[in-house]
């Protein structure tokens, strides 16, 4: 296979590609762009190096991962909300030769700007080897450390044109892309978009109404959203318009959400994945929507899912990583004997296949000797009008070994809360003290922290 930005210039080069604030972009122009930033990176840099990618979501982001492929570089996208010293034990642990950055960095990694500085002989084009190791993701970070998945072309390619198949993909998609690129979320939607060749509206900073103007002026067809950004655009105001696919994903989406975008017809989609797969492995299509509800749907063919008697989830696909970078330890863990990924999620799947995330492994609370999923009692504070934000983690108890607290931003009281939750959820599931927040810890991607509430309990 070709660089897809190549093949896409060559096959739809007055087609629209890119679309930001201030541009609008051609495949051909995109394509010109990206291999002039190739073309003077290629006296310093050569094919297996890694670089990391350090900026917000912007056209010469777009450019630069473009770029490493025709080079046969591997892209380490680096989360702009970490910490400098954060960022440097990134750089360190995936050992790039380069950062590509428009900030100056406190590192003593070499950096490079974004855009080409230099006059150079134009590269040659060349064939992708399979095996090519395309990005290097970090995991969102939510139960520990980030990890480095290697994320081959194939894994990429394969998640493309698996979903394609699953969730349909038409000539006018247009995609916007709302969420951080140095998440999987937001990444597979650039190598969608180029080896479908559907344009790419890009947005670096989410804000609701900023997001439904994109939808309504450029006729968008596609979103990711993770569950509070979709609970903030339905706040205002969202409608169907041209989508067709409103991907959510990243997390439980509780239910009420998902009934109320439902309700004004937009086409929500649960799915579930994660950095290891190269994105979504199952996806509920919206006419099982409402059959379904809480399912994340069936496995995207030809990835197997599989539980197993301790409800652990494993996947095992052309999506999945080979390992994690330089840690042979973590990647034999990761794994079962006959190959399948462990991942860590707890879930069941009905009898006609459609797959119900229950919640991580690590956060299960075990009360008493019941299963009690944080996730489940999350989503039924969330269901009670005055509670806006919930977090529920496990606490010692002598006699029940565990039981449930939870962390909420709320304007009611908390006998009132306690009420509720005794008509909404079984007695072993309610929480047994309240700790009340003004917001609670969430990741670049809007995930909560489970593990930093229960470190302050
Ligand atoms: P880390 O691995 O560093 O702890 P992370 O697992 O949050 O972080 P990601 O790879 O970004 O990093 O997220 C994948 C995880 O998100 C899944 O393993 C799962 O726990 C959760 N997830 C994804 N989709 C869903 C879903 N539909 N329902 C419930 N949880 C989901
Ligand atoms: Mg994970």
């Amino acid at each position: 296979m070709y660089p897809w930005i190549y093949t896409r210039a060559k096959e739809q080069p007055d087609d629209l590609a890119l679309i930001t604030d201030t541009e609008r972009l051609t495949w051909s122009a995109l394509y010109t762009k990206a291999h002039q930033l190739a073309s003077s990176w290629a006296l310093l840099l050569s094919r297996g190096d890694r670089i990391a990618l350090y900026g917000p979501s912007s056209t010469a982001y777009i450019i630069a991962i473009h770029a490493a492929q025709l080079l046969e570089l591997t892209i380490v996208p680096i989360n702009i909300r970490l910490s400098q010293t954060e960022v440097n034990a990134q750089l360190k642990r995936a050992d790039v030769k380069y950062v590509i950055s428009d900030r100056l960095l406190d590192s003593t990694v070499k950096r490079l700007p974004f855009q080409a500085t230099r006059q150079a002989p134009d590269i040659l084009v060349r064939h992708m080897p399979k095996h090519y190791i395309q990005s290097m993701l970090f995991t969102s970070g939510t139960t520990g450390q980030p990890k480095a998945v290697e994320q081959t072309m194939l894994n990429h390619f394969s998640s493309a044109m698996n979903a394609a198949r699953h969730i349909g993909s038409l000539p006018d998609d247009r995609f916007l892309v709302v969420t951080p690129l140095f998440h999987m979320s937001g990444l597979a939607v650039v190598y969608r978009s180029v080896i479908y060749g559907a344009p790419l509206i890009l947005e670096p900073h989410f804000s609701p109404n900023k997001t439904i103007h994109w939808i309504k002026t450029e006729a968008v067809t596609h979103i990711s959203l993770v569950s509070v950004m979709l609970d903030r655009l339905l706040e205002a105001g969202l409608r169907r318009y041209d989508l067709r696919v409103v991907l959510t994903g990243g997390g439980p989406v509780p239910l009420p959400i998902l009934t109320r975008a439902l309700d004004r017809g937009i086409p929500v989609m649960q799915t579930y994945g994660m950095t290891e797969t190269a994105s979504q492995i199952a996806t509920l299509l919206p006419e099982d929507a409402i059959r379904k509800i809480g399912s994340a749907g069936k496995a995207i063919a030809p990835t197997e899912i599989r539980i197993t008697r301790y409800q652990e989830i494993e996947v095992k696909g052309p999506t999945v990583m080979n390992g994690y970078f330089a840690n042979s330890d973590a990647t034999a863990a990761a794994f079962t004997p006959d190959g399948y990924l462990k991942t860590g999620d707890l879930g069941r799947i009905d009898p006609e296949g459609y797959l119900y995330v229950l919640d991580r492994r690590s956060d299960l609370i075990i009360s008493g000797g019941e299963n009690v999923y944080p996730a489940e009692v999350e989503a039924a504070l969330l269901s009670i009008s005055g509670v806006t934000e919930a977090g529920v983690v496990g606490r010692f108890d002598p006699t029940w070994g565990q039981v449930p607290v939870a962390f909420i931003v709320s304007t009611l009281e908390e006998t009132s809360v306690r009420q509720q939750m005794e008509r909404l959820v079984a007695k072993y599931k309610c929480p047994v003290a309240y700790i009340y927040r003004d917001t609670l810890p969430r990741n670049a991607n809007g995930k909560l922290i489970r593990r930093q509430l229960k470190e302050s309990l």
